[in-house]
């Protein structure tokens, strides 16, 4: 990447005039005392007026895809409309996709792990496919269905939001490859090996290392969805996971939302040697905006609250013991009544920036994590605010082609490989598939 600074100067030129340019960002608001010394961020009042026209010019005329936005339970559970303003603490709108200059999004299917212990997780994943299908008829003028590379450039060219779906957490498919190719029919274009929850053939980072990586049947899970061009999702997996992922892929595979754990000592962040790893494989990290996940300094505010509202969270979990929805979403309410100490954008950049050292600027992009965690850093609160993060590339020097790389060419080059391995394969999605099954999940209170 280029990383010749920008020159201050025209800051100091164009200090006076800033608030009248500057829509997007609050002018320091919220800022938290620990981080008031600092200038680095664009929440500061230093932002350049002619550096932010050309962050737009850039912006507007770019690939801009991100990885994983949540907003597809509130869809599911509340029949909520994209049209409209989405209910209290969730962010995500037509409207906002529009303002960020969104062309391709990628709607989380995520499935609890309550449907795997009172059964039901590949009927939670249809139900929120059919959200996904029922936004883009009720919008055909803004979102267009998308299954492919080309269908995202189309999306562009239309000015349309290109809508996509992966699954997140292979027990969606309930231990059966052929529940795996009706969900790629239906759309489906990645899956997240595992959520924080271990399943039958995949450890996750955050949950019991049973089978130390991929059992035989999680190998097969991998190698039929680089038959199919379903794109094989590391977010949330072990190390370990992630290891027997790359070892069995033929094709690059991504990281829909996780960031660098250099940078912070989360099992979710993906440790350096795995990050190298992921660019010889030609895959992508799609970088998690998540306070929690890029700012060491949000870890001890995070307990805090925890414990906090450890009482509140009992009772509600207490009072819809059946309703495993409505609980996540009342604790999403209530968190958002606590928001964390402000962190500001240039701790999201710095992962960015972790990641191009490490792995290379071909290897980078986003996936913010939207309406899944609700503590954002500054900046980049929900899908409108996206141009900051081009305004913040930029202000550390990157050059245009890098920020378009970023923002969304690179996913476009991993994808485009990924579909092209599955046309070699002759297209025939069941005639060739396996059909191997193994038991479906049943109920274990332990996992
Ligand atoms: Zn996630």
């Amino acid at each position: 990447m280029n990383q010749k600074p920008f020159s201050r100067r025209s800051a100091f030129i164009f200090l006076i005039t800033l608030a009248l340019v500057s829509p997007a960002l609050p002018q320091g608001a919220g800022v938290s005392d620990r981080r008031a010394s600092q200038t680095s961020s664009a929440s500061s009042v230093t932002r350049d007026p002619r550096m932010w026209r050309e962050a737009m010019r850039i912006h507007r005329s770019a690939i801009v895809i991100d990885g994983h936005n949540d907003i597809t339970t509130t869809m599911t559970n509340d029949n909520y409309d994209l049209g409209g303003d989405p209910p209290a603490p969730y962010r995500t709108s037509l409207a906002r996709l529009k303002k960020g200059g969104m062309t391709g999004e990628f709607f989380s299917l995520y499935v609890r792990p309550w449907y795997v212990t009172h059964g039901g997780a590949a009927r939670r994943t249809l139900d929120m496919i059919d959200s996904v299908y029922r936004a883009v008829e009720r919008h055909p003028n803004d979102l267009l269905f998308a299954t492919s590379a080309a269908d995202i450039r189309r999306a562009k060219q239309q000015g349309k939001v290109a809508a996509l779906m992966g699954i997140e957490g292979g027990h969606a498919i309930e231990n059966s490859l052929p529940t795996l190719r009706e969900f790629y029919r239906l759309g489906v274009r990645y899956m997240t090996l595992t959520w924080n929850n271990t399943n039958d053939w995949a450890d996750a980072g955050r949950g019991e290392h049973t089978h130390h990586g991929l059992t035989d049947f999680g190998r097969e899970v991998v190698r039929e969805m680089n038959r199919l061009g379903m794109l094989v999702d590391v977010a949330h997996v072990s190390d370990e996971t992630m290891s027997d992922a790359l070892d069995t892929s033929k094709v690059p595979i991504i990281a829909s939302h996780s960031s660098a754990r250099a940078l912070n000592d989360q099992p979710r962040n993906i440790p350096d040697d795995l990050l190298r790893r992921i660019a010889k494989n030609g895959g992508i990290v799609m970088v998690n905006f998540y306070q929690v996940f890029i700012d060491p300094a949000a870890s001890q505010p995070n307990r805090e609250r925890s414990a906090q509202l450890k009482a509140q969270e009992d009772e509600i979990e207490q009072r819809f013991k059946n309703d495993p929805e409505r609980i996540a979403e009342e604790e999403d309410r209530l968190e958002a009544q606590h928001p964390l100490p402000a962190t500001p954008i240039s701790i999201l950049i710095d992962h960015i920036d972790h990641i191009v050292q490490v792995a290379g600027i071909d290897h980078v992009g986003l996936g913010a994590d939207f309406d899944g965690a609700v503590d954002m850093p500054e900046g980049a609160r929900d899908v409108s605010e996206l141009p900051n993060i081009t305004y913040e590339l930029l202000r550390r020097g990157y050059s245009e082609r890098d920020i378009r790389k970023i923002l969304g060419e690179n996913f476009l080059r991993v994808f485009g490989q990924v579909e092209a391995y599955a046309r070699r394969n002759g297209g025939h999605l069941s005639g060739q598939g396996s059909t191997r099954r193994i038991p479906p999940p049943v109920a274990n209170p332990n996992r």
